[in-house]
């Protein structure tokens, strides 16, 4: 009922096929990265993910966490699965070198973290935000800040949060009020901040909370906010713990999903003010927080690949399984699966999966090319792609996620409403992923105004030039039949790029208006382009003797996905360029009369 089957032959193939692995392996402080490194460690990983994670996520959903006087406990068994996880070195494998980390690439990274979200989403909430943490501080840090907390983080003795939402402050994050008052080489943190993921927990020593404050003479508004580390435990200079901070989780959120991550009420200074140190310069914290934002939206945008995984897993079996009349055009006795509509829903699951999978490991590889190339020209090329595509793995990953679960419940028909199957989890756990990290209109509003208008369209220009450059040379071929549908959604995808480019300045809440129509055409069309080059690998494969039902299950995905998921990128163009008058001129005052 709670398996789950990290699907590692796609990985591997996406990886090579659309990520780089090839070219990622070859930049400069990836020489130990080979294919069969990569294997190793997703054979591993899907087995830990499978054997320890995945049986957890039901009970762990079920009797979720609980927080007493300030002392949160997570769900059983959920503590020995951390110390099991950190044991094996899972904490370290994307962590810098330099402090016990592996520092393997973002990419070889990608798909690891894919088989801990769709394990047990609540539970990789918890390595993810430690990772966060840690690279703020590796990036930011003093020399000394890094030596003292880097080392436990890495090996997971400690964990790591992110700490910016405060009641007032969600979306706008210049509304932050948390203050910070200097108190000799220290400062003192007052403030309560919500909705803190593992803000408190019982799987670690201590726990190292990032949190953005302003200081007394700071200016108002986005340039007026500091980060500070702020640790549950003090550190002594011998990295041992100290006295207990003047902090404290006040409660926990009682959520729809992720049941057994801790989402915790934190309030800092009760007692006179938490001690805390600043990280960088002040004033600085939002801006570092922007220089890690990308690789935090992929996360979470890969949150939205795994949940769709797991719940097309769960889907597919009950389908295989369940026998429910005479599927029509198939044999007397066979499982619904065979029905044309739920082979319709089961193939849309999929055919989205594969889609979304190769957006996300693409951006990731682009990271890596971004940050180690050294050719500067190819390094600002990949800079431009990964900035403008992230919004869109973030934001339609993850809305695309609510719709697969969505779609996996209906598999399941009666039984997939009802909550002891689990298929109804996987919609609730998915429901959050629109919503943190920057909810889809703050992508949508990122994909327009910053990434689109601001650079007058050039990146997604350039997109749309790599694009045409595999089109023409699929001319021809197999896949340039299956290209054929990909004409009009791109010729739609340039021009809206243009229309958001005229119309932007002059009126941007027009743009805002039509922001999440733009990103959906840009994953629909992306989406099919990735799926495209997995259709054309396949077939090369197919020549030097790769399983022929894996390459014609390729192609089935990328037809489907052409014929019945491409289309909708139709209505979505005719939002963006024609549909915003109906929204900017309305008044919403007219509801309520
Ligand atoms: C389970 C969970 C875990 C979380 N974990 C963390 C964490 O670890 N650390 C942390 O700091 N925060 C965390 N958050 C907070 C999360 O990041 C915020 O909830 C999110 O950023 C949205 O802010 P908000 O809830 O205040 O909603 P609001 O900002 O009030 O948004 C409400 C609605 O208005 C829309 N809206 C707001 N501004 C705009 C705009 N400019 N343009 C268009 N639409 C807009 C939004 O899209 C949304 O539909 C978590 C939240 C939850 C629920």
């Amino acid at each position: 009922m709670t398996a789950y089957n990290a699907p590692i032959r796609d990985m591997l193939f996406v990886l090579r096929e659309v990520g780089g692995l090839d070219r990622v392996a070859a930049l400069p402080g990836n020489e130990e990265v080979s294919e069969d490194l990569v294997a190793a460690i997703l054979e591993e990983a899907g087995k830990f993910a499978g054997d320890v994670l995945a049986p957890l996520n039901q009970p762990g959903d079920q009797q979720g966490c609980v927080c007493k006087d300030g002392v949160v406990t997570t769900p059983d068994g959920v503590r020995q699965a951390y110390a099991a996880f950190s044991e094996n070195g899972w904490n370290a494998i994307a962590a810098p070198q330099e402090f016990g980390g592996q520092g393997l690439p973002a990419l070889v990274a990608t798909p690891v973290q894919e088989m801990w979200k769709a394990a047990n989403m609540a539970f990789s909430l918890c390595p993810m935000l430690t990772l966060g943490a840690m690279n703020a501080i590796d990036h930011h840090g003093s020399q000394a800040q890094k030596a003292l907390y880097l080392p436990n983080m890495v090996a997971g003795r400690w964990t790591g949060t992110m700490n910016l939402t405060e009641p007032q402050a969600g979306s706008d994050l210049a509304a932050v009020r948390t203050r910070a008052v200097p108190d000799g080489d220290a400062y003192r943190i007052s403030g309560t901040k919500i909705f803190i993921t593992w803000g408190e927990n019982d799987v670690a020593e201590n726990i190292i909370h990032l949190v953005l404050a302003r200081l007394p003479d700071a200016p108002p508004g986005v340039k007026g906010i500091s980060l500070f580390i702020v640790p549950k435990f003090l550190v002594n200079a011998d990295g041992s713990l100290g006295a207990r901070n003047d902090l404290v989780c006040a409660s926990i959120e009682h959520k729809l999903g992720i049941h057994a991550s801790p989402t915790a009420v934190m309030s800092f200074g009760e007692k006179g003010g938490a001690i805390g140190c600043l990280v960088g310069e002040a004033n600085r914290g939002l801006e570092y927080m922007f220089t890690m934002m990308n690789h935090a939206r992929l996360n979470v945008g890969l949150e939205g690949v795994a949940i769709s995984e797991r719940a097309y897993q769960k889907a597919l079996s009950y389908a295989m399984d369940r026998v429910q009349g005479a599927p029509l055009g198939a044999r007397a006795g066979d499982p619904i699966a065979y029905h044309p509509d739920v082979k319709r829903m089961l193939l849309d699951m999929k055919s989205r999966i594969e889609a979304m999978r190769a957006l996300a490991y693409f951006a990731a590889g682009q990271m890596d090319v971004a940050h180690l190339s050294r050719d500067a020209a190819e390094a600002r090329a990949a800079q431009a792609l990964v900035d403008l595509l992230i919004p869109v793995v973030k934001g339609w990953c993850t809305e695309s996620a609510v719709w697969i679960a969505s779609t996996g419940i209906q598999v399941h028909g009666g039984m997939g409403f009802v909550e002891e199957t689990g298929a109804a989890q996987h919609l609730r756990d998915a429901r959050i992923t629109t919503i943190y990290e920057g909810t889809t209109a703050i992508q949508a509003n990122d994909l327009v105004g910053r990434k689109i208008a601001r650079d007058g369209g050039a990146a997604a220009q350039a997109l749309i030039a790599l694009i045409e450059a595999d089109m023409r040379n699929w001319a021809g071929s197999d896949v340039g039949a299956l290209a054929k549908a990909l004409e009009t959604p791109l010729r739609h995808f340039g021009e809206a790029v243009e229309w958001i480019v005229r119309t932007h300045k002059a009126a941007p809440e027009k743009t805002a208006a039509s922001a999440v129509a733009m990103l959906h055409l840009a994953g629909l069309t992306v989406g099919y382009w990735l799926l495209l080059r997995q259709a054309a690998a396949a077939l090369k494969r197919k020549e030097a003797g790769e399983d022929p039902d894996f390459v014609k299950a390729k192609l089935a995905y990328a037809s489907y996905y052409g014929a019945q998921v491409l289309p909708q990128a139709e209505p979505c163009f005719v939002s963006v360029v024609g549909g915003s008058g109906a929204i900017t001129e309305f008044d919403p005052a007219l509801m309520i009369r």
